[in-house]
């Protein structure tokens, strides 16, 4: 059988978090390629597992593609893992990958705990899909880029952030969007878990009294007010049309849209521009 690269995911806290099928395979292969060595020996020996460990982070894993693919043709059996969750989330592993299939290797997902769907299974916020971003770019003009899309989102957003980071991030989210609702979810299936629900300013303010610390998953809802804009427009829209169909002009049409739905003519008269002219 053709030796497999295991993309193996570990625990994001609590160390009861890990499949058996990860553990038997973890047991099983020649060779761990870790993000962090030091970090990963603790697991294993948790687990009371001892296995040759090799490093694969970001400053390193191009160069060690070549080691992998030659261990992988000579027979050898390898899982990648990070220091937490699942590898290439957020974390090394994703040019590994690339590179390795671009040779066919064979490569198998060992699937467990990833931090963005832990924090999403409990926010009831899933509906309508949505849009891990990861980290934001620190700064610079990607950054202002991705907070005017996240301002327009119809999805759920989904952001890391690390303590340090974390109000500058509320702040910079809180000015971009207008102060929307937020989920701050902290230390996930660790003892101080927490979830935190409010607008954004209130969670501002709490963090400035209680400096943040341990490791946050940041999730907003799509914006409601923008979801009522689209759909009252398409409620005149359908208004018009049907006064359209039982012969209703324009101009007249726009009237009584106007005075049914608490908008303004001129509004209505444009809208109905589209209806009644194409
Ligand atoms: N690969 C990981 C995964 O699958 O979730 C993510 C690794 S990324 C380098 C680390 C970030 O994930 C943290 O800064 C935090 O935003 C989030 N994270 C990881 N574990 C977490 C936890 N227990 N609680 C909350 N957020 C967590």
């Amino acid at each position: 059988m053709a030796s497999t690269l295991y993309i193996v995911a570990t625990p994001i806290g609590n160390l009861e978090d890990i499949t058996y099928r990860a553990v038997r395979i973890l047991q099983q292969v020649d060779l761990i390629a870790a993000e962090d060595t030091r970090h990963t020996l603790q697991l294993l020996r948790a687990l009371d597992i001892q296995k040759p460990l090799l490093s694969l982070h970001e400053h390193n894993e191009q160069s060690r593609v070549e080691e992998i693919y030659r261990r992988l043709q000579e027979g050898q059996d390898i899982a990648l893992v990070s220091d937490a969750g699942t590898p290439c989330i957020s974390d090394p592993g994703a040019k590994l990958i690339q590179a390795l299939r671009e040779k066919k290797c064979t490569i198998t997902p060992i699937p467990g705990p990833s931090a963005v769907i832990t924090a999403l299974s409990a926010t009831g916020f899933t509906q309508g899909g949505f849009s891990f971003l990861g980290f934001l770019p620190v700064k610079g003009k990607e950054r202002k880029q991705l907070l005017m899309n996240i301002a327009q989102r119809s999805q759920t957003i989904v952001l890391y952030e690390s303590p340090h980071k974390l109000i500058k991030t509320l702040q910079d989210l809180c000015d971009a969007c207008q102060n929307p609702r937020i989920v701050v979810a902290r230390e996930l299936t660790k003892i101080y878990e927490e979830f935190l629900v409010d607008d954004i300013k209130n969670l501002i303010l709490h963090f400035e009294k209680i400096p943040p610390k341990g490791e946050f998953v940041l999730i907003m809802p799509p914006d409601e007010k923008k979801e009522e804009q689209v759909t009252s427009t398409q409620e005149i829209i359908a208004f018009l049309e049907s006064c359209k169909a039982q012969g209703i002009r324009h101009k007249q049409a726009a009237e009584q849209c106007a005075l049914q739905m608490g908008i303004s003519k001129k509004k209505a008269y444009e809208i109905g521009l589209d209806v009644f002219h194409r």
